[in-house]
């Protein structure tokens, strides 16, 4: 490609909208530009990276016998309503009409559209296990787009969908999944690292999550070197320290009720605490005890108020539980439902409290955690902090922020069974497919390879995804000799089947040489004052070394 006849809109300056250096960088590269908050246009350089990215993700996902297809962004109302997912996304989902006044919306994520899928095409036992995905265009109108492509409003994501027999199978298709992610990842040039995460939002039984580790990572990490132990912190539990947690924690009273049974709140809570953490507590002799609710950053008060009522839960007036949404959402701090913590308002001790259930014979005074019952997740009681000790080897744990490219989630039946998809079992009968599904973000994976891979001139991409594999700099096009030898070194590049981006724009050499690191692209091969010789200049994108070589020489360590 000749940079003269290309769409390459580089920029000295730091926009002012960007705040951290991948969005910077994505810009100033002339990767993309903006359209409105959250929605970009990708210019050519931009698009060839996000191609490589998806093509990375594509192998690798057809290596597990994954099998892609396409769905439309476009989606008609019915599937959400019937999953219950229409109200549970609120106004992060983008809504619309058409000319006969029938609902749809601009798919935020596409469990009950391959759901749907699958019902209409798998009949047998035979056709499963199946995983089935896509890289397509998601929309979610964030509170909070920000970070350029890390947070936007339309994104890509690559969404894989896997549906099977049994428990057994599902664990087989996670694996796979699994194993995919960590391969492509690595061969983006990522440095990341995966932690349990919350399976709240999704309803099923468990999820990680792959977090690229940097400073502007929304997510809060806790890990133990030790032993390997990982969590987000909206997961992450330690061993609790009395003197520590006096110090931190922060429990709200809330009046335990008599009202309604065990499993109306369990059921209330699983169909929908969708942004909640459920944490079960469970005594010695398997008696369930109490309920752990913690909401997450994007906890809704009407959602709690609502949901308290549908379990018809009395525990507090939507008033109160509004004043602890509120009081707890800061810090993602928990919310307890169901204990009660025995002075009024005051800081408590986690070994002295009271904790009941929502019927009258659950309830015990004075309980100390560890000797009359263990909580399903010893600690899960505050956000976990540097130091905290590790819950499974007892050593130091330590933080750090993440950025959140990819998830995985053992999800069950919930959305087969929502939308009554089945299908017929070796013994005749008809049962329902148990899910797992698998996102990555692919434009938010361009913006963390960016935020690990750069210095204060510009972009160092990974050959893996680099737009170009070689630049090829004439710094004088008014010397008929470097003119002649860049169009001979252009087409000999090309013809070895090398990716080049071929600098002949009639510009002083210190921009091009500006322009070549700005833009990241691994390899530099310039066309100098030593042509004449039969020298040509050899730079690596990641160092400072300039190598002098014959052309021959540069064509072959180029390849
Ligand atoms: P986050 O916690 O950052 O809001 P999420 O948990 O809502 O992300 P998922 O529903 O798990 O996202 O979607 C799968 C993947 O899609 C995420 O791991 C992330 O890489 C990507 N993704 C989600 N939301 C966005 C967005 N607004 N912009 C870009 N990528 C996104
Ligand atoms: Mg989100
Ligand atoms: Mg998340
Ligand atoms: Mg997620």
């Amino acid at each position: 490609m000749r940079l003269s006849k290309y769409l390459l809109p580089t920029l000295r300056e730091v926009p002012a909208e960007a705040e951290i250096v991948s969005h910077q960088l994505m810009l100033r590269a002339g990767l993309m530009r903006k359209l409105a908050s959250g929605v970009y246009s990708y210019l050519p350089m931009g698009l060839k990276t996000l191609r490589k990215v998806e093509n990375i993700l594509r192998e690798e996902m057809n290596r597990e016998d994954a099998v892609e297809l396409i769905m439309s962004a476009l989606l008609p109302a019915e599937s959400y309503m019937a999953s219950g997912r229409w109200e549970v996304f609120g106004s992060e989902m983008f809504r619309l009409k058409d000319r006969s006044n029938r609902d749809f919306c601009l798919g935020p994520t596409h469990e009950e559209i391959f759901t749907e899928t699958v019902k209409n095409t798998v009949k047998s036992y035979k056709q499963l296990p199946m995983t089935i995905y896509q890289i397509q265009t998601k929309y979610r109108d964030e509170r909070r787009p920000r970070f350029g492509v890390i947070r936007s409003r339309e994104f890509i994501m690559k969404d894989a969908y896997s549906f099977d027999k049994d428990e057994q199978g599902l664990d087989v298709s996670y694996k796979k999944m699994y194993s995919a992610y960590n391969k492509a990842f690595k061969r983006m040039g990522l440095d990341f690292i995966i932690v349990d995460a919350d399976s709240g939002a999704m309803g099923g039984s468990g999820s990680q999550e792959f977090m690229v580790k940097s400073d502007i990572g929304e997510d809060t990490i806790a890990y133990c070197e030790k032993c390997g132990y990982s969590a987000n912190s909206e997961k992450a539990v330690c061993i609790p320290d009395p003197a520590k947690d006096e110090e931190m924690r922060e429990i709200e009273k809330i009046h335990t009720p008599h009202a309604g049974t065990i499993d109306e709140l369990v059921e209330g809570l699983n169909q929908t605490a969708d942004n909640f953490a459920k944490t079960l507590i469970y005594n010695a002799d398997g008696k369930f005890v109490a309920v752990m609710v913690r909401g997450d950053r994007d906890v809704n008060e009407t959602k709690l108020a609502n949901h308290l009522k549908a379990v018809s839960l009395e525990l507090a007036s939507p008033a109160d539980v509004m004043e602890i949404t509120h009081a707890n959402v800061g810090f993602a701090g928990p919310i307890n439902l169901g204990i009660e913590v025995i002075a009024d308002n005051e800081i408590m001790n986690m070994k002295n409290f009271l904790v009941g259930a929502n019927e009258s014979d659950y309830h015990f005074i004075n309980v100390n955690v560890g000797r009359d019952f263990t909580p399903d997740f010893v600690g899960d009681f505050r956000t976990v902090t540097e130091g905290d000790t590790c819950p499974k080897c007892g050593g130091k744990m330590k933080i750090c922020q993440g950025i959140e490219v990819g998830h995985i989630f053992k999800l069950g039946t919930k959305y087969t069974e929502a939308l009554d998809c089945t299908f017929l079992d070796e013994d005749g009968k008809p049962k329902v497919p148990i899910m797992g599904c698998y996102g990555i973000g692919v434009n938010r994976c361009v913006a963390a390879i960016i935020e690990q891979h750069s210095d204060e001139k510009g972009i160092i991409w990974p050959m893996s995804v680099a737009p170009f594999e070689v630049i090829l700099v004439v710094p004088n096009m008014k010397s008929e000799e470097q003119k002649e030898g860049g169009e001979k070194l252009y087409e000999m590049l090309k013809n070895e089947g090398i990716d080049v981006l071929y600098d002949d724009r009639n510009e002083r050499a210190g921009v091009k040489f500006n322009d070549a690191d700005l833009v990241g692209i691994p390899i530099r091969i310039t066309v100098g004052k030593k042509f004449g010789e039969g020298i040509v200049e050899f730079k690596e994108r990641k160092s400072d070394t300039v190598l002098e070589l014959t052309v021959e020489e540069a064509i072959k360590k180029a390849k």
